[in-house]
């Protein structure tokens, strides 16, 4: 009778051990934010290669990984001459790929396209334009895009468009590289700007509310019909940074019927972090220098040195639990229906420990059961929040 009762106990765990596999398998998993696009570009690499060791993701660790849509950020400075070619490049990009890997990978132009491309055992991707430079204040620009598969743009980068105020600009104004074009210091959307983002809903192109200044947040929720997205940002009460959200707008959110996807950055999760890397850059300065000499970027000469003295940089992350610390504060405060995963991998010199790649992402879905998350929530904050957003906006276009 022992024995047996001890056999019982030895099989459910395990079966509670797997449970969170099926589960993550079984979710229509959306990643709302990925710069590999930007990173095969400038490191010149191919996302069809194995790129372990290289960069936080490839197009077989997104399968791996249980992503089965990946929205691919198109991304550029606003200090980049013609960023709308720009942008185009990198779609050009991801077309190339997918026409190399039809048993792989489908470009999609809705969530119909999208389910039958994940039925099919294949990953959905779309884009999503991270910053309204790049339509270079054409409105005509963003039927174009649209028309390419873009299905969502960030209003602002980090710069603010001479229609949109940026976090970044309205918080710290005086700071180089970010130019706030022809504002005039003015916060907010002007008059293009609302005719954006009514564009925006026209099309069924995603309002990413990301990187945006507060005014500018607000203009935009008070003009959109449409649920917006936050695609890559987190809880201002937890990690008090320029671009995550206050309490006020995350309800906002929520009361739109939009979604919040979470960003991995470490910095973004975690307060204290970039207190701890700036003690660790500053005792290897000497050596930043000089990869800094031979005309390397500070991003790339920084993830350098912290993958040379990997056990010292592993040291600097936050906990997993970190991250989903800010996960169940929204959903405190805004309810379950409202957030997502946007990593940012790729973009980002560090992620919260346990999640150094994208193939972690099943111990997400392992940590919202341990938090007495049901099967249903996890659908919904691994992809079906998005689901209902993207077909919001797909309604009366
Ligand atoms: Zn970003």
């Amino acid at each position: 009778m022992k024995a047996v009762l001890w056999l019982s106990l030895c099989i459910s765990s395990v079966v509670n051990a797997q449970r969170f596999v099926t589960i993550h398998q079984k979710a229509k998993m959306v990643d709302t934010h990925n710069d590999l696009l930007t990173a095969v570009i400038e490191k010149n690499l191919l996302m069809d290669a194995d790129l372990r060791g290289k960069t936080h993701s490839d197009l077989n660790r997104f399968k791996e990984a249980g992503v089965d849509c990946q929205l691919f950020s198109v991304w550029c400075d606003g200090e980049k001459q013609h960023p709308y070619a720009w942008a185009n490049r990198e779609i050009d990009t991801l077309y190339a790929v997918a026409a190399r890997n039809p048993d792989k990978i489908t470009i999609v132009a809705n969530s119909k396209q999208a389910f039958k491309t994940i039925k099919a055992g294949k990953i959905a991707a779309m884009f999503g334009v991270e910053g309204g430079h790049m339509i270079e204040n054409d409105i005509n620009k963003l039927d174009s895009l649209y028309a390419r598969g873009v299905r969502y743009m960030t209003l602002t980068w980090n710069n603010s468009t001479n229609w949109a105020s940026s976090a970044m600009t309205e918080n710290m104004p005086a700071l180089k590289g970010t130019p706030n074009q022809s504002l005039d210091g003015k916060k907010g959307l002007t008059d293009f700007g609302v005719q954006v983002v009514q564009r925006m809903n026209q099309l069924g192109m995603l309002v990413d509310l990301s990187h945006v200044g507060e005014q500018t947040f607000w203009d935009a929720i008070k003009t959109t019909n449409k649920p917006v997205l936050v695609s890559h940002s987190n809880a201002y009460a937890l990690c008090p940074v320029f671009r995550n959200l206050k309490d006020a707008q995350i309800k906002a959110v929520a009361q739109n019927g939009g979604v919040i996807h979470l960003n991995f950055y470490s910095g973004f999760v975690d307060s204290g972090f970039k207190k701890r890397e700036i003690a660790f850059m500053a005792s290897h300065a000497k050596e930043i220098d000089s990869l800094k000499q031979t005309g390397m970027q500070q991003e790339y000469a920084m993830s350098i040195i912290t993958s040379k003295y990997q056990e010292e940089s592993n040291a600097l992350r936050p906990p997993l639990s970190a991250l989903l610390d800010h996960l169940d504060y929204i959903v405190k405060i805004a309810g379950v229906d409202h957030v997502g995963m946007g990593s940012d991998f790729d973009g980002i010199t560090s992620s919260p420990q346990q999640l150094d790649d994208v193939t972690n992402y099943p111990l997400i879905t392992k940590a919202l059961l341990e938090r007495g998350y049901s099967k249903k929530d996890i659908y919904k904050i691994m992809g079906g929040n998005f689901w209902r957003v993207l077909a919001a906006n797909e309604k009366n276009k």
